[in-house]
């Protein structure tokens, strides 16, 4: 052998790759894949006197709601985000503050049900005006009115804690939300955790609105959420700026057309990220079938999402216990 010859690359004259050859090895240089603890399911607060329940699993009357997530405890999902349909909608999103209104008490019942389980709710307008956006706007000329927004917002924030909330998740990308809600809490509820949205603007949030009655009457939040073209860039500017505002963790929405997305802000963020696989995500998922919809879950997770948001939650839960992720 020539000095030349020992550092020329390596041929696999027969194939076998000693990585992969034996299975004993294969075991040993396996890293962790996709377990039922790093999801967390969307929780869709309806009525009890509603239409029949929606198809997208988690969409469930406020009676539902302690069978459901005790079903999802046992098999191992142990995190859920509640968003609630809204009513007694106006102006002012005057239902978000009502006392005991469905957001609240969907809290109370998961915890009564489940104290366990870790609770993020929605803090957003748009589930409680009546025009259907996020904000509240100023009777006389239109504008964003952001005192009275950050202050629904904040106040939203205290009752969700109150009721039992352990993370709050400011929706609407408005600069100097993040830190409104993080000032409210933090009187009487600095434990309570605050995870803004960075958020694409894409047709795969469509089941989840139409459900939850958030399109906007008129116009759309292209306004407020990241252009998808420059996503990739304009990501890591927002996330940076909601955790100087006090956020401590982050979601990303939606994630099947963001994978890119998700890869960079793991490269940029310490903190937690919850990749949120939307409801228009679940339409396209289910042609995969269960073996596909695990493959895709654990692809988010080796991405760098810390937890996966998803409306196949349980479904990937099930498909793991059983053995056969
Ligand atoms: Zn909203």
């Amino acid at each position: 052998m020539t000095a030349t010859d020992r550092f020329a690359p390596v041929a696999a004259p027969d194939g076998v790759n000693p990585l992969r050859a034996r299975a004993a090895v294969r075991d040993l240089y396996a890293r962790p894949t996709i377990t039922p603890g790093d999801l967390s399911a969307p929780l869709l607060v309806l009525p009890n006197d509603g239409p029949a329940a929606s198809e997208l699993p988690g969409a469930v009357a406020v009676g539902d709601i302690a069978r459901t997530v005790r079903r999802w405890w046992s098999l191992g999902i142990h995190g859920v985000k509640l968003f609630a349909a809204g009513h007694d909608r106006d102006g002012q999103a005057s239902g978000a503050l009502l006392p005991g209104n469905r957001m609240l008490a969907g809290i109370e019942a998961v915890k009564a049900a489940e104290p366990g389980m870790a609770v993020t709710t929605e803090v957003c307008g748009c589930s409680w005006t009546d025009h259907g956006q996020c904000v509240l706007r100023r009777s006389d000329d239109g504008r964003i009115d952001l005192g009275a927004t950050f202050e629904l917002m904040g106040t939203m924030a205290v009752r969700h804690a109150e009721a039992g909330a352990d993370v709050v998740s400011p929706t609407a990308m408005l600069d100097g939300s993040v830190r409104a809600v993080r000032v409210a809490l933090n009187d009487g509820h600095r434990d309570v955790g605050v995870n803004p949205n960075v958020a694409l603007h894409t047709v795969l949030y469509g089941p989840f609105k139409q459900l939850m009655g958030t399109n906007p009457v008129a116009g759309h939040r292209r306004g407020l959420q990241l252009e998808p073209g420059r996503a990739d860039r304009d990501a890591l500017v927002q996330a940076r700026q909601w955790v100087t505002e006090g956020a401590d963790s982050l979601t990303l929405q939606p994630v099947m057309t963001a994978m890119d997305v998700l890869v960079r802000l793991r490269a940029d963020q310490q903190v937690p990220l919850v990749a949120y696989s939307t409801s228009g995500e679940w339409a396209a998922l289910r042609q995969l079938g269960p073996a596909g919809v695990v493959e895709y879950h654990a692809a988010l997770k080796r991405a760098g999402a810390d937890v996966i948001l998803s409306f196949a939650a349980e479904e990937v839960a099930r498909r793991l216990e059983d053995g056969r992720g």
